[in-house]
């Protein structure tokens, strides 16, 4: 029979979760790491990372992301790919359900969940998405080759992608809602320097319009006045919300946005569970504290467990 019970489970695939497999794959913990689709999470989302410590050079997403799952996999990270779809973490011993009937239980879990794009709600937004609707300009970029398109939001996600878009569209229009970008500075000088990339300030979408794809973007200005953008495309990039639907977010004392609140030591309100990357209530989203976050989780993790034999 298979092995359902470990002493940790990783639950989540991403900087934190592939960080904290590497740490208990080399500690040689019994543990399980989880991961639903491909290793890597919003890394994956990202075309260039230039801030990441040892590429001098920077280094695409997808390349760090596989860097770090071979790291793991080189200390006998023990992995299996799995839905989880609920959890119980009343007692001691936390169990989880997985979507195909399975269920797995361990002494501590380490919840790497993260996060994915947050969508804007605005009418034709869900009807064009894949038609000209998207949240990752790393996967969808070369469609717009000599096109238009659109840029929402004002952070790293939106000034950084906005960049990589015009490698391929004739001219990016990045609309954002204020009058000042909420980016890191060197990533709006760049923005500012290409003559690619031009903005409408203090401007809301309000309606995404076509048939087969999208033709406009409609928006709305801080002073109510109204027009139209023809654009073969809009990148939503409005930042993030939690892949939180597998948790009992009551035990877990989750924010006011579904986040998970941890200690320093990434201790959440359950005894033995800890939160890391993306899914922690925190300000700052870098791949590095996401990293430092799983190495974190599992040695408080070890500590647990030593303190429980
Ligand atoms: P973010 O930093 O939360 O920024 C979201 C942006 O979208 C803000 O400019 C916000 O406007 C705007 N926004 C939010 N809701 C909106 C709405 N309903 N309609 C219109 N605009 C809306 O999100 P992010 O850029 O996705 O970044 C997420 C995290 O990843 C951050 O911690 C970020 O630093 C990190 N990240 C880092 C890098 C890097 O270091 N190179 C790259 C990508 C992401 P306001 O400014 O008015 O609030």
């Amino acid at each position: 029979m298979a092995k359902t019970h470990y002493k940790l489970i990783i639950l989540g695939g991403g900087p934190a979760g592939l960080t904290a497999g590497l740490y208990a794959a080399r500690a040689r913990m019994d543990h399980l790491f989880i991961e639903k689709g491909a290793e890597g999470g919003q890394i994956l989302l990202t075309d260039w990372v230039d801030n990441y410590p040892g590429f001098p050079e920077g280094i695409s997403g997808f390349d760090l992301a596989e860097k770090m799952s071979a790291h793991a996999k080189r200390f006998d990270l023990n992995s299996m790919f799995g839905n989880v779809i609920s959890m119980d973490l009343s007692e001691p011993v936390k169990r989880l359900e997985l979507e195909d009937g399975g269920s797995l239980t361990c002494n501590a879990l380490i919840i790497c969940t993260g996060a994915r794009p947050r969508p804007l709600g605005i009418p034709g937004e869900k009807e064009l998405t894949g038609k000209g609707v998207s949240y990752c300009a790393t996967c969808d970029a070369p469609f717009y080759r000599n096109m238009h398109v659109a840029v929402i939001g004002g952070g790293n996600t939106a000034v950084q992608e906005a960049a990589h878009l015009t490698k391929f569209a004739d001219k990016v229009t990045l609309i954002h809602r204020r009058d000042e970008l909420r980016a890191t500075k060197i990533l709006q000088e760049n923005a500012f320097d290409n003559p690619k990339i031009n903005f409408i300030w203090n401007s809301n979408a309000t309606k995404i319009q076509g048939t087969d794809g999208v033709e406009e973007l409609h928006l709305r200005n801080n002073d109510g006045e109204e027009s139209i953008l023809k654009v073969d495309g809009v990148f939503v990039l409005i930042g993030v919300l939690p892949n939180n639907e597998m948790l009992p977010l009551e035990s877990l004392k989750a924010d006011d946005g579904g986040f998970i609140p941890t200690d320093l030591e990434t201790r959440t309100a359950v005894a033995g569970v800890y939160a890391a990357g993306d899914i922690r209530s925190k300000e700052v989203r870098q791949i590095i504290n996401a990293a430092g976050e799983g190495a974190t989780a599992v040695l408080a993790a070890e500590n647990y467990l030593i303190n429980l034999s």
